[in-house]
Formats: structure tokens, sequence, C-alpha cells
């Protein structure tokens, strides 16, 4: 019996079979990608969908790779895609199944389909095809070969799998109805003709099979139980019934779900291989992609991802989810999790006049409020520190309340200061600030209390560690990025600020021993990770994952007040 408190309408289908015994009891799912390209946070959804009921209901769930079609695929995705499922928790255990591995028995079962007079050989194009298929108000036409005998069917489907014919000259199809509503069964492509080289099965094959006639196979061998796929996949069930029931062989249940969308993001994988192979990013890890090695590169947990995907759920009608919910999944999971720090991104000095010449004292700094087990670390203090040019104006516009002329501001955990002079360069510009601070402010002092009306964030300068900070944004300016003028595609909506590179940033000491992929939230600023590529302890280099502004909480409140 279930076990789950999770609810949705593939659930109950699953309860529902559990109680009439369907399946013998049994469950097992599976993520059936096409190695063709890097996952990216739909697959997510759907790894999350098929492994979570796995886990809810003590099912299996397998990792298959469709790898029908030599010619995009290739052992690259293969490998990213075996990482990126375990990343986010996918449990297959020794299960990493090809479809490819079933060629011999798809044939086979072709050639039993042939003897049973329901499938034949056909020698129209692909041009032919299209112009006999008809369309939705219109039936299609037989094909001229489709009363072929048996035995010529027989040979000539021998013949293709010898490869004695060039690519796209015959193929074999199913038998079925060419005046059928629906289109999908209207003499469906079982077989073409391909010579290509297969990423595992090398030149073995000139035959391949098509997505329908292999897809019910590759599910029934492995007893996989429910088959979830997307929604462009409702209209292909009854050829997936049909085929296995022709077949008569263990029959899964096809279930379809809503894919996922997202705002200013593309998830075409056409799109996102545009965008590596054309350098529009650096790649498919660029942290500005929606791809689970983007993500992870960036920061991302999977944590965040898979609550991400529990809170959107699955639908039967097609959505687009704002992306900045998934920000928010990432900004709550990492304010449980993350030690804060303090980074100064765009570095001015600050020289604390009259404090003490060559002295520096340790201040205590807590790592987590949200989690006193992160305990404290100790920060240095100096004559000399570095606050960021955001938080000093000489001429400060109404209500700004941080550091300007004449005024005071706290430094966090440390004390009170007060801006008594700028010093300019030859052009003018402010190149350091000189202050007093108030020695009675520190914390555990009398003076620790008084209320000044900004707290801003410094690193002490003689022990401050350089540091590159990215700030990444939204890969997208339109929150439909395929809605392009005229003439244009969806490279003419890319944000040209999606990528902002500081490379004179000082961060505090601890910083300089960041572990690649270690996450920090800088206080006041954002959540950081150290990029995994990229970061050397003596040169450390830090991605924004996500602002600290919770646009998704403003977002509610809007739609609670309406
Ligand atoms: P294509 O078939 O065009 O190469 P695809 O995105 O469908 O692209 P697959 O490798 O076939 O890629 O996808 C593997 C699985 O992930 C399929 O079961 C598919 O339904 C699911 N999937 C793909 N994109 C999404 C999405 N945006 N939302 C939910 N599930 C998705
Ligand atoms: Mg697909």
């Amino acid at each position: 019996m279930a076990i789950t408190e999770k609810s949705d309408f593939i659930r109950e289908i699953i309860t529902e079979d559990l109680k009439t015994n369907k399946f013998n009891g049994r469950i097992h799912t599976r993520f059936p990608p096409e190695p063709n390209g890097y996952l990216h946070i739909g697959h997510a959804k759907s790894i999350c969908l098929n492994y979570g009921i796995a886990k809810d209901f003590n099912g299996k769930f397998n990792l298959r790779f469709d790898d029908t079609n030599p010619s995009k695929e290739e052992q690259e995705y293969v490998d990213s895609i075996i990482e990126d499922v375990k990343w986010l928790g996918g449990n297959f255990e020794d299960r990493v199944l090809y479809a490819s591995d079933y060629f011999e028995a798809m044939y086979t079962h072709a050639v039993a389909l042939i003897k049973k007079g329901k499938a034949y050989v056909c020698d129209l194009n692909v041009n032919e095809m299209r112009l006999s298929r008809g369309t939705l108000t219109e039936p299609g036409k037989d094909s001229p070969y489709r009363n072929r005998s048996i035995e010529e069917n027989l040979d000539l489907f021998e013949q293709m799998k010898r490869g004695e014919f060039p690519n796209g000259f015959k193929t074999l199809r199913a038998k079925i109805d060419m005046a059928s509503p629906n289109i999908n069964l209207r003499d469906p492509v079982m077989y073409r003709i391909v010579h290509d080289e297969h990423h595992r099965q090398g030149n073995k094959w000139y035959i391949y099979p098509t997505y329908d006639w292999a897809h019910g196979i590759e599910d029934s061998i492995e007893g996989i139980t429910h088959s979830i796929c997307t929604l462009e996949f409702e209209n292909h069930r009854p050829l997936y019934d049909w085929y296995l029931n022709e077949l008569e062989i263990f029959h899964p249940q096809q279930i379809e779900f809503a894919r996922l969308n997202i705002t200013y993001t593309v998830l075409s994988k056409r799109k996102l291989l545009k965008l590596v192979e054309e350098n529009h990013v650096s790649g498919w890890d660029d942290p500005r992609m929606p791809t689970i090695t983007g993500f992870r590169r960036r920061g991302y947990t999977p944590e965040s991802i898979i609550n991400f995907c529990d809170m959107i759920g699955v639908a039967k009608r097609d959505s687009t989810i704002d992306v900045a919910l998934l920000e928010f999944s990432v900004r709550e999971d990492l304010n449980k999790r993350a030690r804060r720090v303090m980074a100064v991104l765009n570095p001015i000095k600050v020289v604390i006049t009259n404090y003490p010449e060559g002295k520096t004292e340790q201040l205590s700094a807590v790592n987590n409020p949200e989690d006193e087990s992160a305990g404290t670390r100790e920060i240095p203090f100096g004559r000399e520190l570095y606050i960021d040019l955001e938080d000093f104006r000489e001429v400060p516009p109404p209500k700004y309340y941080r550091l300007s002329p004449g005024t005071e501001v706290r430094l966090r955990y440390a004390y009170i200061i007060k801006c008594e002079k700028v010093i300019k360069d030859e052009k003018g510009n402010v190149v350091e600030i000189h202050c007093t601070y108030d020695p009675d402010t520190k914390s555990g002092l009398p003076g620790a209390s008084r209320k000044v009306k900004a707290t801003i964030h410094w690193v002490e300068a003689s022990q401050a560690v350089d540091a590159e900070v990215r700030l990444y944004d939204r890969l997208f300016v339109k929150e439909n990025p395929d809605i392009a003028e005229e003439g244009k595609d969806f490279l003419s909506n890319m944000n040209p600020h999606s990528l902002q590179i500081l490379k004179h940033c000082k961060v505090e000491p601890v910083l300089g021993s960041a572990k690649p992929s270690e996450r920090f939230q800088f206080e006041r600023v954002g959540y950081f990770c150290a990029d995994i590529k990229e970061s050397k302890p003596d040169k450390p280099v830090f991605n924004r994952i996500v602002t600290l502004k919770d646009a998704w909480a403003k977002i509610e409140q809007h739609s609670k007040k309406q």
C-alpha cells in the first residue's frame, strides 16, 4: 500500500493499481533519456517523479538510455546523464540500461509482426509518405506496397538489415489503418535505414527503430509497470498499446503528464545545443544554463531542485512556472545551510585614523544565525579596512542611511565608525575614506547597544584575500524567450548583462581556503559558490548562486492581497 504523503493523479492511478493487484503488487518506473544532450531542469522533474514514485511505493527505478538514433548520440552525454541522475539522488542501483541492447529482440519482434501480416516493407520515400498520410480531416491513402506477401516482406526486411539498401530507400511499417482518425495509427514507420556508426553498437546495424516501436518493447523487456512520459505522447498511447497487444508481451501502462516550462528559460535541447555550439555560453555547464550540470556549477543544491519539483507537482495540463519559484527554493535551502561570511565586491579603502597603527584584533562572528551548531569564527579587525563603494555616498540622496561625510554606521560584528574625511585622486574620484571609530561600541562593551541607522559589511585590509566574483543573472530578458520579433529567434532575447565579472573583490580570510563548490552567504549581498572548475586557494573564484532578494515572496504577497 502507498506509504506516500504526496498526492497527484499518477500516484492515485498507482494506488488503485496496487489495490487491484494489476501488476502483482509490483511498481517499476524508469527515466529514459536520449543521450543527445545534457539533462535540464525539465528532466529533473521527470527524474523526481519517476524515482519519487519508485521510492514511495517500494518499487524499482531504471535509468535507461533511449539510444536508438545513432547520428546524434554520444558517450559524453551518457556519462553526464549518469552523473546528473546520481547527483539528484535518483537511485537506479545497478540498472543503467540501454535500448540498443534490445535491438536484437526488437528485430525478432518485427519479424513476428511481419509473419502475422501486421507489418510490411514500404518503398515510399519520406516525401511520398507524408503526402499519402492524409490530414486531421482527411484519411490517408494505402501505400502501393501495403499488400506485399509475407515472404517478400521477410526477404526485403532481411536485406534491409544486412545493409543492402541506401539510407531512406525503404522502411518497415506497421499495417494498421490508413483511415484511422489518429494519424499515429496510419501505418507508422517501425524501422528506417541508417548507415551510421552507433556509439555502442558500432556498425552492426543498418536499420534503426523509431521511438514508438522501440519504447514499448524497452518498457516491456524491463518489466516497467508505469511508463510515465510527457503530454505530447498522449496521442501515441494507442500505438504503444497496439504494438504490445499484437506482440502479446508484458504490457506496461503509459501515463502522460505536463512537461515543465519555466519563465525566462529555454528547455529545448535543440536550443540549448545552439547556445553551446554558437558560444553564447561557455558550455553545457555554464552557470547560466538551465542544465543540471550548469545548476550544479552555479551552486544550486540537489535538495533545492527536488523541493522545487515537489512544490510544482504534476498535472495533466501544460503551464509555465515562474522562475522566481525555483530561485525561492534555492534561497530557502541555502538559508538553512550556507555559512555567512563577509565579502566586499567593489572595494574602497577605509582608514580608521584613531585606531593604533600596526594593531589588529580578532572579533567573533556568527557563522549561521539559522543554525547554532555552525558556531562562530574569528575575523581580524585593524586600522585599514575595505567597504563596498555602494555603502558610501559623498552626497547622500534622501533616506540614505549608510556612510557619508559626518555620519555614523556600524561595522557588522565590530565598531561604530564615523566618516571624517574623503581623500580623492587628481581626477576627483574618492580613493580613500578616513573615519574614526568608537572603541566602546564593540560587542560586550557598554556602547554595544548604541543604535545607528545602518550596519554594513567590511573586511580587514592586510589579511583580506583577493577574489574574482561572477555575478550571474537570467539568460533571457523575456518571460517567454521564444516570442521574438519577426525574422528573429530566441537568441535575440538574450540578456546582455547575464554575466558581470568583478576581478578585484576583497573577501575575508576564511574564503581563501574555500573548497570548490563550497557555498556561502556573503552577508547583505547574496549566496555564492566557489567555482568547481576555476576556484584556486590563492585565487578564489565565486559564482553568484542567487541574490538575497526574494521575488517570489513579493509575488505571493501580491496575489494574497488581490
Ligand atoms: P528530445 O526527445 O526532443 O531530444 P526530450 O527533452 O524529450 O528531447 P528525452 O531525452 O527524450 O528528451 O527526455 C527524457 C525524459 O524526460 C522523457 O521521458 C521526457 O518526457 C522527459 N522530459 C523532457 N523534457 C521535459 C520537461 N520539460 N518536463 C518534464 N519532463 C521532461
Ligand atoms: Mg524525447
